[in-house]
């Protein structure tokens, strides 16, 4: 059984520094391995561009698999030749064995066929369970897929799930809530968005960028002005739906430490920069969320990693945690933000996916995900 995760940690000093990948398979091996399945796993690692790199090997993400299974698990020295070959060969029931870093050879992020091939001769089967890396064409996601029959693991059926519950059948009222930096790179996920929902509450810089589309005032706070004409297209598009921020928590400088006010929204002094969404609107967002019957998140509506502007993020995350509705978190600051505030458990569902859910939000279809739906039918 030939097994695509998506064990992509964070590293710090070597160490890994968030195991929440790794947890977050342990299902699909369990299962397979209770099965008595052969399981031969697959990931990438970072980006050491198609060749070997100490800093890049899986051999950390071995051991902590062995210690989370509970069970022994192998780890061969690269994902194909004759590392790959002997220690597939030697697995018996029930065992595990972590191949090297997919992300070692050229072939992978090119989608080579004859490495797609070369990993593909490793098993019969290929499960698929790697929906954080399925917006990427490579080798190991959809290459094999021709090799070999293709299913979805337990893990990427639940990311799907729960996205199809939250966008294509939801319990409404459905709120989304959209922050984050940029316009620009969730550009696509509001106009995906808006047509469904009953209500988009905008937060983080995002909404600078709204406001000054609007004429207001917005003193020193980062604005992308190259996205203006872009927003005023999608704020035509939300129309009432569309709910921005009505007061702010501004500094006059992104740091700890900083003296901080509340403007209302539209009203910012000179020299002070928006870093959060004020009090009243952390009070407008909770009370649109208690009400809903399902809430979409991605983007955290202020400057989360400094605690001075992490309030308004924190608030909505415990209306959201404390609401009956469906609610699922996608994004990578997103899922780090709810993580330290140690909220990570509180919602419905928190997705693996940073870029790939964003593309599902886009209304995108996954190259990995498609090639599954392929070998189903
Ligand atoms: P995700 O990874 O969940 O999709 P983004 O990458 O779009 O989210 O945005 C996260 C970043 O946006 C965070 O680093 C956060 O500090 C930043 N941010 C949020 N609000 C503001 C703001 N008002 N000013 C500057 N940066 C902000
Ligand atoms: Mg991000």
């Amino acid at each position: 059984m030939l097994v695509r995760e998506d064990l992509n940690v964070p590293l710090k000093d070597g160490a890994i520094a968030d195991d929440t990948r790794v947890r977050a398979a342990l299902p699909t091996l369990r299962g397979l391995l209770e099965k008595g399945a052969k399981v031969i796993v697959m990931s990438h690692l970072g980006r050491p561009k198609g060749r070997p790199a100490p800093e890049f090997t899986l051999r950390p993400v071995a051991d902590r698999l062995r210690d989370l299974l509970g069970r022994e698990v192998s780890f061969a020295e690269d994902c194909v030749g004759e590392p790959a070959r002997t220690a597939a060969a030697r697995l018996g029931e029930g065992q595990l064995v972590l191949l090297e870093n997919v992300r070692f050879h050229p072939g992978e992020e090119a989608n080579d066929r004859d490495f797609a091939r070369q990993l593909a001769e490793l098993g019969e089967i290929f499960v698929n369970d790697a929906f954080a890396a399925s917006h990427r064409a490579h080798a190991s996601v959809v290459g094999v897929a021709e090799f070999l029959p293709a299913y979805a693991g337990d893990l990427m059926l639940a990311e799907l799930e729960a996205l199809h519950r939250a966008l294509d059948e939801p319990r409404r009222p459905l709120v989304a809530i959209v922050g984050g930096a940029k316009v620009s790179s969730k550009a696509g996920v509001l106009r995906f968005l808006l047509p469904k929902v009953d209500a988009l509450l905008v937060g983080g810089a995002m909404a600078n960028t709204f406001f000054k589309a609007d004429g207001k005032e917005v003193g020193a706070s980062y604005v992308e002005d190259e996205a203006l004409q872009e927003t005023r297209a999608v704020a035509e598009m939300g129309g009432d739906r569309l709910v921005l921020p009505i007061d702010t928590v501004c500094a006059p400088k992104m740091e700890a430490g900083q003296p901080t006010r509340v403007f209302p929204a539209g009203e910012i002094e000179p020299g002070w920069m928006i870093l959060d969404i004020g009090p009243e609107t952390s009070a407008l967002f909770a009370e649109r969320v208690r009400a809903a019957g399902t809430v979409v998140w991605n983007g955290p509506l202020g400057v989360f990693e400094i605690p001075e502007f992490s309030e308004g993020t924190k608030a909505v995350a415990e209306a959201v945690a404390n609401s009956d509705a469906f609610s699922l978190l996608g994004g990578g600051d997103t899922a780090a933000a709810v993580e330290q505030m140690g909220m990570a458990g509180s919602f419905s569902h928190v997705s693996t996916g940073g870029g790939a859910t964003l593309e599902y939000m886009e209304g995108k279809e996954l190259p990995g995900v498609a090639v599954l739906k392929e070998a189903e039918g």
